[in-house]
């Protein structure tokens, strides 16, 4: 399987590293080509609002969204959740995303720079050990849509969700060396998700 990181802005290398310890082969994407050599595809931790209007320039806009709704598999963290929801709160005036994952977010939700914060997290995929994760400039969920499962919580706030083979989480795993949630997204979503389609 190969998946592909959408390279344009962002912690881009961090994801490809976790990425390939899962033992997937890894494709920086920029382009509509590179985006048609992958099976499934990875939106990296950065500003959502940057990468939407580079993926615009690049021509990437449209075949992005055009696979999201064919059904690729893709996993967003951070700004990358922002990205896949189909709707945003105190979003930049026009800010457009691809959409697919029917959730509503706050950007910033959790406040301002200074207040990133690491917290130990419970993560739904079975295993009882918790989950470090790293919030910086976070987005929360505000609301999910039918069909959206709640993966992991801060208070009574969804930081991690999933439907069918979307993913999103609004902490960064890419940064602890931790690559659970990775693996759960190569082994249990795309993997499965492309299994179905071939
Ligand atoms: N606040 C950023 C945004 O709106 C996301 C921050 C991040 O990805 N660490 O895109």
């Amino acid at each position: 399987m190969k998946v592909g990181v959408l390279a344009l802005q962002g912690d881009v290398r961090e994801h490809s590293q976790a990425l390939m310890a899962c033992g997937v082969e890894v494709v920086n994407v920029r382009r509509p080509a590179e985006l048609a050599l992958v099976d499934a595809l990875v939106m990296p931790g950065g500003e959502s609002t940057t990468i939407a209007q580079l993926a615009q320039i690049f021509g990437l806009f449209s075949p992005i969204r055009e696979r999201i709704a064919k059904g690729m598999p893709v996993y967003g963290s951070c700004a990358g959740m922002i990205l896949l929801a189909n709707e945003i709160l105190d979003a930049k005036a026009g800010q457009e995303t691809f959409g697919g994952l029917d959730i509503t977010v706050r950007r910033n939700a959790f406040g301002r720079q200074v207040d990133s914060f690491e917290s130990d997290l419970s993560f739904e995929d079975g295993s009882s050990e918790l989950i470090r994760a790293v919030f910086i400039r976070a987005p929360w969920v505000e609301r999910v849509g039918v069909g959206v499962q709640i993966l992991a919580q801060v208070g009574s706030h969804p930081v991690a969700v999933r439907s069918k083979s979307i993913l999103a989480t609004s902490f960064h795993p890419e940064l602890t060396g931790d690559h659970r949630i990775h693996r759960y997204f190569v082994e249990e979503v795309a993997r499965v998700a492309v299994q179905q389609v071939q």
